[in-house]
């Protein structure tokens, strides 16, 4: 049966495109169940199927119906029979199919909704599975995040919302020289990379993110679905839209597993010192080294003061440079 309700048949071609008429059915009054939709044609060709006096009516007609038989097969009728016989009008007849086709609606959406309720055990061990990830992740950042000094934890976050990701220090070369005489000193400036950060990401703003908020109201929803047979209307029309959200969650389920990924990347012990190289604080630095070495487990066999001092000595003796600075 079709779903529209602004169907305008116009020719016989048309009703047969849409419905599966019984012509060799007769119709009666005793094997009518209900109208289905009017028509008015161009031209006088349908006819129509009403037993009257024990024989088919067979009126050419333009303007009649489509009726359903308590069999469920569908014939014409013509619109004067339709009235004389049983009553039938547009109006009625409309409102009748609309609301059949509510009905119908509704027990797709039934089916659907009890379908996959079926799987309603994996969706709540899915919650339950999510939480425990993002309770994990939670954790893991919240140990950097209290690890790191604060200065560096922003410098993360700019580095990330501006894109520039490559740490760069520059060493300057002094060259003297004697021109016309004079002693002439000249000073430039030359780039060094410490390599690009990876792994930053939306992480380093967990507190912005809503996904806790998500998941636990995704997790009470699908708890308030009645684990009954029979749904209401009602409770049918909430599992659904709680149902709905199943893909959303499976996107933040995406999302939540890229974010460790990242945070995974970030924490190899390669780019972690990167971040001691993201200001020219010295004592900022210091602090950075302690917090590297605290993430890594790794042993500080030094003081961090010396650790800094021996980075920048090193990129200072590579070049023969006389002077060092973070390029901002
Ligand atoms: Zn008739």
């Amino acid at each position: 049966m079709p779903s529209t309700d602004i169907m305008e048949f116009k020719t016989f071609a048309d009703i047969q495109g849409h419905f599966q008429i019984a012509l060799d059915l007769l119709l009666k009054k005793e094997n009518f169940s209900h109208g289905v939709w009017p028509y008015k044609l161009y031209q006088s060709e349908a006819s129509c199927q009403y037993e009257k006096l024990g024989k088919r009516c067979a009126q050419p007609h333009q303007k009649g119906y489509v009726v359903s038989c308590t069999d469920g097969s569908v014939v014409l009728i013509g619109n004067c029979c339709a009235h004389k016989y049983l009553s039938l009008d547009d109006e009625s007849v409309r409102a009748g199919f609309k609301q059949l086709d509510a009905n119908r609606r509704q027990s797709i959406r039934r089916r659907r909704v009890e379908s996959l309720l079926k799987k309603r055990q994996s969706y709540i061990e899915q919650g339950k599975a999510l939480h425990l990830q993002h309770r994990d992740m939670q954790a893991r950042i919240a140990e950097l995040y209290n690890t790191f000094p604060r200065q560096i934890w922003q410098k993360l976050i700019d580095r990330w919302k501006t894109n520039r990701l490559e740490v760069v220090w520059e060493y300057q070369i002094t060259k003297t020289g004697t021109e016309n005489g004079r002693k002439v000193v000249e000073k430039s400036w030359y780039p060094s990379s410490y390599g690009k950060l990876t792994g930053l990401g939306a992480w380093l703003e967990w507190d912005h993110q809503t996904y806790a908020g998500r998941i636990s109201d995704y997790r009470k929803q699908l708890e308030l679905i009645p684990a009954k047979d029979q749904l209401t209307n009602a409770e049918i029309d909430h599992a659904e839209a709680t149902l709905n959200n199943v893909a959303a969650i499976t996107s933040l389920e995406r999302e939540l597993g890229a974010l460790s990924k990242m945070m995974s990347d970030f924490v190899e012990p390669s780019n972690l010192v990167r971040a001691v190289q993201l200001t020219s604080n010295q004592s900022v630095r210091a602090e950075t080294v302690i917090a590297v070495h605290r993430l890594t487990g790794d042993t500080l066999a030094m003081t961090p003061e010396r650790f800094v001092v021996d980075i920048d000595v090193a990129l200072k003796r590579k070049h023969d440079a006389t002077g060092l600075r973070i390029q901002q």
